[in-house]
């Protein structure tokens, strides 16, 4: 059967992918991008490609960049001795705009949810684990079931290996993500960290 696909509908289909997006708001934004015209269509579409072909895994952190090392680690004044482990790139962000902390970072692109058939190796521990040692490692997953059940398991194997493990203060709300926490609570949160 080789039906022929409506174009809008096409659209519609691919924006209602996106996170947070139903069919009624897919919808809005497919008569809008139309009314705007060709133009800003292909800007649109040449931004998406260009960001997906070159945005790549950073080789040390798990960032992504479009250069071997993303500018964090390749900055030569942050301290390679203490990371900060962090769910998603928009966590990073989040840190980084409080503007406190000095050292690196690596991201675990997701959080242990077994339910969900997502394991270990489904996370970028292993590439975790080839950078040390270190001298700490601080654990700023978010403090959801998820979040905590990630951090504890990364504790138990990083622990016995004589690198110091601290976890951020909680104080944000609980489930609450990194994302929308303001400057101050996540410097709060990093001041605040304890052993583990
Ligand atoms: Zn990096």
């Amino acid at each position: 059967m080789n039906q022929r696909i409506d174009p809008i509908a096409r659209l519609v289909q691919e924006l209602s992918r996106l996170p947070g997006i139903g069919e009624k708001t897919a919808t809005r934004l497919a008569f809008h991008i139309l009314k705007q015209g060709r133009e800003r269509a292909k800007a649109l579409a040449e931004a998406l490609i260009d960001a997906t072909e070159r945005t790549r895994f950073c080789s040390r952190c798990m960032n992504l960049t479009d250069a071997e090392l993303c500018t964090i680690c390749g900055d030569g004044r942050r301290d390679p001795a203490l990371v900060c482990v962090v769910e998603r790139v928009p966590d990073l962000r989040a840190i980084e705009r409080s503007g406190e902390y000095r050292g690196q970072y690596h991201v675990l692109h997701g959080t242990l949810a077994p339910l969900e058939g997502i394991g270990p190796d489904d996370l970028k521990i292993k590439e975790l684990l080839s950078r040390l040692p270190v001298k700490e490692i601080i654990l700023a997953t978010n403090p959801s079931v998820e979040g905590e059940a990630t951090a504890l398991y990364i504790q138990k194997i990083i622990q016995p290996l004589g690198v110091r493990v601290t976890r951020i203060a909680s104080g944000m709300p609980i489930g609450g993500d990194f994302e929308y926490a303001d400057p101050a609570t996540i410097s709060r949160a990093f001041s605040g960290r304890r052993e583990m």
